[in-house]
Formats: structure tokens, C-alpha cells, sequence
């Protein structure tokens, strides 16, 4: 396997990665962007951008801002609210695998804010049955979530009329560095097929038999590209116009508004995936299971670009946590009616033979490791010691069990 020798992306990252004549990732290459744009200048582009969409009449919504009980969902609402003056409608996709803590920052973050919120709650046992036909064809148990909070926030655009939906940090830039900031990509159908779920259309599933009907996709379905021209739906992307780094953004929040950290299971970052049972814990070992890289290699690459971390001890990072068992895959067998054999029977079918492979006598084995290729390493930055520490709040009340997902809970009144 080819890895970058300044960061720890293989080649298989399913993003697509390319590497230039020195072995730097094109990741690693956008990434030196943020040191180099007028980020004052873009700031006064969403300046500009925000203005046209500003409602005269003030009690009317300006705006969408999708929000979960973590993901940098306070400094989107923090910046769009109060610096920018805009009244957004925010919008939620129930994920079903929440944790107490998630539920307990999504509520604080509609008191603490004083925003509208619509929260979309699909039947559990809708979810279940789309979770069941996309294990099968993709090895996904997360695809529900990247359809559900990708198409729920445009189907309120359109419905209500609000032309401007404003996201986060795009992905494909941020870790594959698939366009330049100063591109200013937006927001399109394309993307989100071909990358946010993995090219498995909310169409697809009706063809297989899996017993899914018309009116059960209804929520992971994206409005027609007539329906979004009409009212003239755009998504932007703050981390084009912001000098995007989630973990100094999260420790603001922290301090500002009492965001709550939690616990990741196979990773450093405690701040972005708090509100999910699996997205650091199964759903993530999935991912090492078909790509043989999990999430601790996006956070400790992320750190690496930003200085706070040098690339041996990423590597050794890695290599202590991509290995752990997921605690709650009890859990997820539970709920949707499986065995743990029948879990991971599906998912070894999805394994990316570029780095696995099958061994009679040892089961699977990776064919490659980042040992192999220490000493590539190009070195970048002096890595600031103890730079890359993530703090660990106090929480408002005990952490919860993992015994199980919370559907629906009380509020909190701040
Ligand atoms: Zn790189």
C-alpha cells in the first residue's frame, strides 16, 4: 500500500487520493491552503453571501443550519446567529443510535441559541429494514444517517422556501483535498451520491429484495432538481470561507457555551462524535474492517497537517487504537435482529482486497502496515508537544450507559 509521507492516508481512502512526485497526499496539499488564504477576504465573501439571503422581515428564517448534539453544530450556530446576525431554522435528522450526552447537547443548543428546530423522526422500523438492505449491499450501518440528515435539510428548503442551507466542513476537502477552498464548492446531489453514500441511491434499495416500499425511502429521498431550481436551494460550506480546525472550534464552545465532551472509543477527538453509540465505536471498526484504516487515522492526519502532532506519533497512535473491539456491538445486534456472525459475515464481503487478505489458517490479515513505512516520513512542522490534547468536560450529568439508544428524551431547559 501506498501511504502519504506526511500524513497516514493510504491510497485506498475511498475519497480518492493522489499523491504528487514527493509522496504528499493532495489531503496534505489543500490543507497548506489554510495557511496561505486571506481569510479575511473569504470572511467577507460569506459577508456577502449572507446578505442576499438576510429575510427584511425578522421574524422570518434566513436560512438552514442541519445540527446534531455535537460536530461543530454550536460554532456553525454560534457564528451564523450571533456574528452574522441571520435567524436560521435549524434541522435535525434523528440518527436512532443516540447517546444521552447527544441528546442532552442538541437540547441545550436550541435553548442556548433560541432557534426554531424541526427534527425529523423516521419509523424505527423504516430504519431498521433500509439498515438491513444496506449492510447487505455496502456493509453500511450508517448509511440511513449520511441519507437521512443529507436529504431532510433540503426537503425543508424546499418546502419552506428557504433558499440557503449552510453546512460545516466538507469532507472531500478537508481529508482528500478533492477541491481547493478558494473552488467554494457547494452543496450538489452528485456529491452526495457518489461520496456521502457510497453510490447506494435511496432508488437502488426499491430494486432489491428487501421488502422496501416507495413511502419507506420518503426520508432519505432528495428533492427533484426541478423542486430545488424553483426555489433556488444552495448549501454552502462554512470551512470555504473560515479557517476551519474542528478541535480548536469545539474547545471555544467549551469554554463559551458548556459543550459537552464525551468518550471515543478507537479514537483521540472527544468532541465530534459524542451524540452517536457507534460512529467511534462499530461503525467506525467497520470501516478499518473493509479499508484497514479507521477514524483514529483522519483525526491523527488532521492533527499532523495542523502542526499539533508529528507523523511517528500518529503512527503509534494508530497502531494503539485501530485494533479495539467496539464495546456496543451487542448493542446493534439487538436492535436490528442479528447475529453478531450474520453482522460480520456482511461486512467481510465488502473488504478492500488492496489491503486484506484471506488466510486459511489466520483468518483475515492486513497485507500492509504504517511500521513499513516510517522511515518515507517527510518530516512537517515542529509537532507542538501535548498540542493535540483533547479535553475532558464535566458533563451536566453522570455519562450513560451504553445499554441503550435514546429515541426520544426529555428536554433540558438552560
Ligand atoms: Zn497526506
Amino acid at each position: 500500500m501506498k501511504y502519504c509521507r506526511r500524513c497516514c492516508y493510504p491510497a485506498n481512502h475511498p475519497l480518492n487520493i493522489v499523491f504528487d512526485d514527493e509522496g504528499i497526499c493532495s489531503g496534505c496539499r489543500i490543507h497548506e491552503e489554510k495557511d496561505l488564504i486571506e481569510w479575511s477576504e473569504q470572511g467577507n465573501k460569506l459577508s456577502g453571501i449572507l446578505n442576499d439571503y438576510k429575510c427584511k422581515t425578522p421574524e422570518k428564517w434566513d436560512c438552514i443550519i442541519p445540527v446534531t448534539g455535537a460536530s461543530d453544530s454550536y460554532f456553525i450556530v454560534d457564528t451564523i446567529k450571533n456574528k452574522f446576525k441571520m435567524n436560521p431554522l435549524l434541522v435535525s435528522y434523528n440518527k436512532h443510535y443516540n447517546t444521552e450526552l447527544g441528546i442532552r447537547n442538541l437540547a441545550y443548543l436550541r435553548t442556548i441559541f433560541d432557534c426554531d428546530i424541526i427534527t425529523k423522526t423516521v419509523d424505527p422500523k423504516i430504519v431498521k429494514k433500509i439498515t438491513r438492505a444496506t449492510l447487505n449491499e455496502r456493509g453500511s450501518i450508517y448509511w440511513h444517517i449520511l441519507a437521512g440528515s443529507t436529504a431532510f435539510p433540503v426537503q425543508i428548503a424546499v418546502k419552506f422556501k428557504i433558499p440557503l442551507i449552510i453546512w460545516g466542513v466538507h469532507q472531500g476537502c478537508d481529508q482528500v483535498g478533492m477541491f481547493s477552498h478558494l473552488d467554494e464548492v457547494e452543496m450538489t446531489g452528485k456529491y452526495r451520491r457518489d461520496h456521502d453514500l457510497i453510490g447506494l441511491d435511496e432508488e437502488y434499495l426499491l430494486d432489491g429484495n428487501y421488502g422496501i416500499e416507495d413511502g419507506d425511502i420518503e426520508a432519505f429521498t432528495y428533492p427533484h432538481a426541478k423542486e430545488i431550481e424553483s426555489v433556488g436551494v444552495r448549501g454552502i460550506y462554512l470551512s470555504n470561507y473560515i479557517r476551519w480546525d474542528t478541535k480548536a472550534q469545539h474547545e471555544k464552545m467549551i469554554d463559551k457555551y458548556g459543550y459537552e465532551s464525551g468518550i471515543a472509543q478507537r479514537t483521540i477527538d472527544n468532541y465530534n462524535y459524542v451524540d452517536c453509540h457507534h460512529y467511534t465505536g462499530l461503525h467506525d471498526y467497520i470501516k478499518f474492517l473493509k479499508f484497514g484504516y479507521g477514524k483514529i487515522t483522519d483525526n491523527v492526519n488532521r492533527e499532523i497537517r495542523f502542526g499539533r502532532l508529528s507523523r511517528n506519533e500518529g503512527i503509534d497512535l494508530i497502531k494503539s487504537y485501530q485494533f479495539i473491539i467496539p464495546k456496543e456491538i451487542h448493542l446493534f445486534c439487538e436492535w436490528l435482529g442479528i447475529t453478531q456472525s450474520e453482522l460480520f459475515e456482511n461486512i467481510d464481503q465488502h473488504r478492500d482486497s488492496d489491503i486484506w487478505t484471506y488466510n486459511e489458517n489466520n483468518g483475515w490479515e492486513l497485507l500492509d502496515s504504517l511500521d513499513n513505512h516510517r522511515n518515507e516520513t517527510i518530516p512537517f512542522r515542529g509537532a507542538e508537544k501535548n498540542g493535540c490534547t483533547f479535553l475532558k468536560t464535566s458533563n451536566r450529568s453522570d455519562l450513560a450507559s451504553d445499554k441503550e439508544y435514546i429515541l426520544i428524551a426529555k428536554g433540558y431547559i438552560n
